[in-house]
């Protein structure tokens, strides 16, 4: 089969368990399927593998659909976009379809009953780990005469279904990530349960069945399912049925540890939907995850969704592991803020205050200003240049908002000489106190502060130093015009008073 041959009717599946909300693995995983689907003009399906019903989640599958939404990741077919021939999508509405090929297997005498019971297997266990032997079913019930079997049932034990490895065999396959893989079969734990004793068959098995009959032409997943891959082709042989391509994608890895990212660490974020409350953009969290276990040519990292389907090759996925790194993630997500436009970002602002799942949110949500959405434009305007997160940006919102009640290290003001500051604020203060008698004119503070300048012949830092502490409590502010124009003339005047205050005050104490 040539190239192109291999990526004609692409089919290519997510298939997560809703046993959890939409982990950034699971996304990783969504997303070269996503990419793979629309480089080749494929189908991207969305499988819901919900057998394992006392692990599910409520909303687990309502969770993972809005998240991948969210990322920008679309499917074409999917329990909510059913396409007949395919149909049905949750795994837990095809059981009946996996008894059919269960049945099949148990009559040509490829896959058998076992009853063992779970002491047994343990004792099983046991021996073998007294003996130094790697654990293993050992294949008691192949075979068992139909007497031996009548007589387990009647005593009221349920069968588990067992799929039977041929001795010295190989499973081999090449993994589109990691190149040949091969399995032997003695190396592989044993003759293995299809179907467990409660009727319901096992992932290996009902991905096999689903895989086949939705006509899957490449398996896309986390490189943690390596060992299932052998287990799965056994089950394509045993039903006469080809498996189709596989590409195993690098799990990602936490840099401090150098192990495998794992729930309990804690200081990078697992859910996807915590990226988006704190702030990321989904644009920017796209393009880095398509970075963990793939890259393009080239060195450049910055790419669009656009770009990235159009420049993926499944050739370039990494056979090594995808570390995480959370500056270059920062990094990525300050250009993004940068590049998009000022509405789109007090738009995406609004939508986390409105959805009040940080603390920051939260206490957004109480502000009480006129014109909230004005507010917070000019804030973004100030600092979209300088901001990581849209959390930075709404800190800075509730700062400013709050500018009354934030603590203000006026002791840096003595930094300077007290008369040249004084004058400087003496001189504003006045200037703002007459404006307050015509307040709906439009005031130009940079004009205003060129003035200032020019009358008491105050300038450069000398100039912007105290403003920037009185109207920010930093020495060094962006624009310290803009932000006064986020205050009232009150608030301006009592931070003006607040630091005249503070330097009188001082040289009473200290004269
Ligand atoms: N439900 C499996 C998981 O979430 C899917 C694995 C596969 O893609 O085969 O890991």
């Amino acid at each position: 089969m040539n190239n192109e041959d291999n990526h004609k009717n692409v089919r290519v599946r997510y298939a997560p368990s809703p046993t959890g909300f939409l982990h950034i693995g699971n996304a990783q995983s969504a997303l070269f399927n996503y990419l793979f689907a629309r480089h080749f003009n494929g189908t991207m399906v969305l499988r819901i593998e919900d057998t394992d019903s006392k692990r599910n989640v409520p909303h687990g599958e309502e969770s993972q659909k809005d998240n991948l939404k969210w990322l920008g990741i679309d499917w074409d077919e999917g329990p909510d976009k059913p396409n007949p021939k395919y149909a049905p999508y949750r795994q837990s509405e095809r059981t009946e379809i996996y008894s059919k090929y269960i049945e099949k297997l148990l009559k040509e005498g490829v896959a058998y009953k076992d009853y063992t019971t779970e002491d047994e297997l343990e004792e099983m266990r046991n021996v073998q780990k007294a003996h130094g032997e790697a654990p293993h079913y050992d294949g008691r019930w192949y075979g068992r005469s139909v007497e031996d079997q009548e007589k387990a049932a009647a005593s009221g034990l349920a069968p588990s279904v067992r799929l039977h490895l041929p001795p010295h065999y190989t499973y081999s396959w090449n993994d589109i990530a990691k190149g040949h893989v091969s399995f032997d079969s003695d190396n592989m734990g044993g003759d293995f349960i299809i179907q467990k004793s409660n009727g319901i068959p096992t992932y290996n098995f009902a991905v096999v069945v689903d895989d086949h009959l939705m006509d899957i032409t490449h398996v896309l997943r986390g490189d943690d399912h390596i060992a299932n891959t052998p287990k799965q082709i056994a089950i394509y042989e045993a039903l006469g049925w080809t498996h189709p391509n596989f590409c195993h994608i690098s799990l990602i890895y936490n840099p401090k540890t150098r192990k495998k990212l794992s729930k309990r660490d804690k200081d990078t974020l697992q859910f996807i939907s915590e990226y988006k409350r704190q702030g990321y953009l989904s644009d920017a969290i796209f393009n880095f995850i398509a970075f963990l276990g793939w890259s393009p040519v080239g060195e450049d990292e910055i790419f669009s969704r656009d770009e990235l389907i159009k420049r993926y090759d499944p050739n370039r996925m990494s056979k090594s592991p995808a570390y995480f790194n959370q500056d270059k993630l920062d990094w990525m997500n300050a250009e993004y803020i940068r590049k998009d436009t000022i509405d789109d970002l007090v738009d995406k602002i609004t939508e986390l205050i409105n959805e009040g799942e940080t603390e920051i949110a939260k206490k957004l949500q109480k502000l009480s200003l006129t014109n909230l959405r004005e507010f917070i434009y000019q804030v973004t305007k100030i600092y979209q240049n300088e901001s990581y997160k849209l959390t930075d940006i709404m800190k800075h919102v509730d700062f400013y908002a709050n500018v009354c009640d934030q603590h203000m290290d006026l002791g840096k003001l003595d930094k300077l000489s007290k008369g040249d500051t004084l004058s400087v604020l003496n001189t504003l203060s006045d200037k703002i106190k007459k404006l307050k008698d015509s307040p709906d004119d439009e005031v130009d503070f940079k004009k205003m502060i060129d003035m200032v300048s020019a009358e008491t012949g105050i300038s450069g830092r000398k100039l912007y130093f105290p403003l920037n502490i009185s109207f920010t409590g930093n020495q060094s502010a962006p624009q310290i015009n803009e932000i006064m124009n986020l205050y009232s003339y009150s608030t301006i005047l009592k931070l003006l008073n607040n630091s005249i205050n503070y330097l009188q005050d001082s040289s009473v104490q200290y004269s």
